[in-house]
Formats: C-alpha cells, structure tokens, sequence
C-alpha cells in the first residue's frame, strides 16, 4: 500500500532526487578510489611531515568514502522501496513517514521519532 501521506508526484519528486543522489555518490565513490590507494610515496624526494600529510589526507578520503558508501545503500534501499511500493514507512514502527522529513532526507528509514529514539539508546 502507497504510503497515504505522500502523492504521486511527492514520491516522483523523491525518487528523482534519491537517483541524482546515487548518481554523484558513485561518481565519489569511482573518482575517489584513488585516494583511498595505500600511500605509496617517494622516500628521497618527500619528508617524514608530507608523508604524515599524506596518510592523513588518506584517511580523510577513507572516512568520506566509507560514508559515502553508507548513504549508497541507504539510497539503493529507498529506490527499492519507491519500486515495491513500500517507500516511505518507518522500518521501526511501520507509520507513515511525512513528506517534510523525506523531503529533507529522502533516505530517511525512519520516522522523526524512531530515529531520535534510536539515537538516544
Ligand atoms: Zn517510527
């Protein structure tokens, strides 16, 4: 059943909105790959700080990676959902989650207040 609070063009605009999103998050994920390479630096040319620098930089790029990964799948799920027919309810307390709160993270999987109990557990 079609979540009730949502309109066909709501669930239109989400799902066009959840697929621009997939879309740059694999682009990251593709142009990023080379960042997250092991570091591999030139020892005579490059100094004990730079290469420091380096691994920082490496993680950085790791961490944005591996979040953006996270928010890949979650997207990937909502575009599942859109398809099933099933977007839209919370995966906790199966409510309807309001258009305001996907519009503002149209990968939201859970409503306002499972999420804040979620987060305070
Ligand atoms: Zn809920």
């Amino acid at each position: 059943m079609p979540n009730p609070e949502l309109d066909p063009e709501q669930i239109e605009r989400l799902r066009s909105a959840l697929e621009t999103h997939r879309d740059e998050l694999e682009a990251l994920l593709k142009n990023g790959a080379g960042a997250a390479e092991p570091v591999t630096l030139d020892q005579q040319s490059v100094g004990r700080v730079s290469r420091i620098d380096a691994i920082q930089q490496q993680q950085i790029a790791r961490a944005g990676q591996q979040q953006a990964a996270q928010t890949l799948g979650r997207v990937d799920l909502a575009l599942k959902r859109i398809a099933g027919g099933e977007y839209g309810y919370c995966l906790q307390c199966g409510e309807p989650v309001g258009y305001a709160r996907l519009g503002a993270q149209p990968f939201a999987t859970l409503c306002l207040d499972c999420q804040e109990a979620s987060e305070t557990r």
